[in-house]
């Protein structure tokens, strides 16, 4: 496996292997679980050689948020990484990756300022802008990300197609304990007593999904996702809906719809996403 610290070692690198190869790439904040291996299993699935970045990226942090506290597991990350025979890891620093006097934000529009934008505001800029950064120095011919992030996929998808980038985009589907519960590097945060009411998530989600398959009525399944929350006690609620996987809009038919959700538990934040059909 490859590690590879910057800029220069990774163009070598991907120079050297690209006329024979398809490369795949799974972009990552590190604190590898199943649910990253998951991506970089369906990535090799259509490339040849596939790599992952591991790069906690400060822009897509809010001042108050866990950037500093966020997991760093190099040592256990490259581990998990070596088992499953991934070619390259890149582990750029915050310096390679943003230069000073080289500010340069991407502005995703009016779906960076919704749901999860609304409550992380100028989280998806930062999402936007690093991963650009990356398309074009990895130039990949296929990336994979969790339909955990929904939002998040919406982003890069609209990215993407917006600036005429020529790559597939491929999305894995939720990897979950067997509670239910997304599977999350945050997971790591929550106490026991957190975690049996993080199920709640999930069990809402499903809940709104069932209700709005039965009625395709948004209000009512958001309301219904919202009481079967509350009996799992979150700290808080920040949003509950079931909007257009795309648009994040009112959804225009049942199978472009998902449900997504977000509660915190303490001082930790959990997100989670499920598809209507
Ligand atoms: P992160 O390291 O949290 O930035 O996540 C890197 C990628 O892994 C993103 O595309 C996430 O959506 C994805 N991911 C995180 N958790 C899961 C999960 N439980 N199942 C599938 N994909 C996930």
């Amino acid at each position: 496996m490859n590690l590879l610290y910057n800029a220069a070692e990774l163009k070598e690198y991907l120079n050297s292997i690209r006329m024979k190869n398809t490369i795949g790439f799974v972009p990552t904040m590190g604190a590898l679980h199943n649910g990253h291996l998951s991506l970089i299993k369906i990535a090799k699935e259509y490339a040849s050689n596939v790599g992952v970045s591991i790069f906690v990226n400060p822009t897509q942090f809010l001042p108050n948020e866990d950037y500093h506290q966020y997991p760093r597991t190099l040592d256990f990350d490259l581990e998990l990484l070596r088992t499953i025979a991934c070619d390259w890891v890149f582990i750029p620093s915050v310096q390679e990756m943003y230069p000073r006097e080289m500010d340069l934000k991407i502005d995703i529009g009016y779906l960076g300022t919704i749901y999860e934008g609304a409550f992380r505001p100028y989280h998806f800029q930062g999402v936007a802008t690093i991963v650009l950064k990356l398309f074009n120095l990895i130039q990949p011919d296929v990336v994979v990300f969790g339909k955990k992030d929904a939002q998040q996929c919406a982003v890069i998808r609209r990215l993407t197609k917006a600036l005429f980038l020529d790559l597939k985009i491929l999305y894995g589907e939720v990897i979950r304990d067997p509670s239910g519960l997304a599977i999350s590097s945050r997971n790591r945060y929550l106490t026991e007593i957190e975690k049996e009411r993080a199920i709640g998530l999930y069990v809402a989600l499903q809940k709104g999904r069932a209700v709005y398959l039965d009625c395709q009525d948004t209000k009512i399944a958001q309301m219904e996702m919202i009481n079967t929350v509350k009996t799992f006690q979150p700290t808080s609620i920040d949003y509950f809906a079931i909007v257009d996987r795309f648009t994040f809009l009112y959804p225009k038919n049942i199978q472009d719809a998902i449900a997504i959700g977000a509660i915190r538990l303490g001082t930790t934040r959990l997100i989670d996403a499920v598809d209507i059909s």
